[in-house]
């Protein structure tokens, strides 16, 4: 393969219905990467099997196909693929840089120094070895003291330090499935992922799977994080409202269109007047070729569709 060529995906999480904002994570993946000339891979997310939704996989494919949106090549299901999780998991305690920890969440909670935004800092009470009186609950990954930056595409420069906000972090659980941050690094480098195009509420996770990247010798991709879709008054959007999929009973035939060109305007695009009514592959060709990333949003706002 052209080792120049771009390949993004996009990779929801099948545990309910396509709804606003993985619409816009859809097409803002699409577009981005067809902009580029590129592939758009699909990667349903399907590893926290408790929370996964029968039938809801196939649901969203249904709903991408009708929307216009096809991707390239064999979808990666997650739950199929443990034994390479497994493999990373395995070869990150061989390097001396994953620990058992024994620690229970209040536990945690007790001793942590004040929650960030993505929960509480471990204070690696576990990292000189698994009290005895301890069993094994999760293992962690160890992190230095150092600040990880990249540059987004669309959020622009993004730091954190990963001791100050979050501390050793769960790479597995005794009881659960691989995390999330490790599947994504290792399933990204396995489909030579290089554009990663997806929601900010991933922005602040990215410096921990840029960490993990460093560390297995995988490329870094580039990053765009999409802005998040709000109800109109600024709060959570509501479950009826933010319904997509076919499975909700949305007619796509009818409103698919509508819905894509309501979506590229979300992501600050300015489509033609014209194309409000045409059907969804003109409005994806049309967004192909005008794609303008630096007009996409940074801040979050409502999705605006009458
Ligand atoms: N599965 C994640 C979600 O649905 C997205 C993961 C990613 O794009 O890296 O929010």
């Amino acid at each position: 393969t052209d080792k120049s060529e771009i390949i993004g995906r996009f990779a929801p999480s099948p545990t309910g219905p396509l709804h606003l904002g993985s619409l816009v994570a859809a097409l803002g993946s699409y577009l981005v990467a067809k902009n580029a000339g590129g592939q758009w891979l699909l990667r349903m997310e399907d590893l926290d099997l408790p929370r996964v939704v029968p039938g809801i996989a196939d649901d969203m494919m249904a709903t991408l196909e009708k929307l216009g949106l096809y991707w390239d090549g064999e979808v990666l299901y997650q739950s199929r693929r443990t034994d390479h999780y497994r493999a990373a998991a395995e070869e990150l305690q061989r390097r001396g840089l994953a620990y058992a920890c024994g620690c229970t969440r209040s536990e945690i909670a007790q001793i942590a120094s004040a929650p960030h935004e993505e929960g509480l800092v471990y204070p690696g009470l576990c990292r000189e070895g698994l009290p005895p009186e301890k069993v094994e609950r999760a293992l962690r990954v160890k992190v230095y003291d150092e600040v990880i930056s990249f540059d987004d595409g669309i959020m622009g420069r993004y730091s954190q330090h990963l001791t100050a906000s979050c501390g050793d972090f769960v790479i597995h659980r005794a009881d659960g499935p691989y995390a999330y941050h490790l599947a994504v690094v290792v399933d990204d480098a396995a489909s030579g992922v290089n554009q990663v195009v997806r929601g900010a509420d991933l922005l602040a996770s990215t410096p921990r799977q840029i960490y993990l990247q460093r560390i297995f010798d995988f490329p870094t991709p580039a990053y765009f994080h999409l802005p998040l879709v709000t109800g109109p008054d600024g709060a959570k959007l509501s479950k009826r409202d933010n319904a997509v999929s076919l499975a909700a009973g949305r007619d796509l035939e009818q409103e698919g269109g509508r819905l894509l060109f309501a979506a590229l305007r979300f992501l600050g695009q300015s489509p033609l007047p014209e194309l409000q009514g045409a059907a969804p592959a003109e409005i994806l060709d049309w967004g192909v070729a005008h794609l303008d990333i630096s007009a996409i949003p940074r801040t979050p706002a409502p999705f605006l569709y009458p």
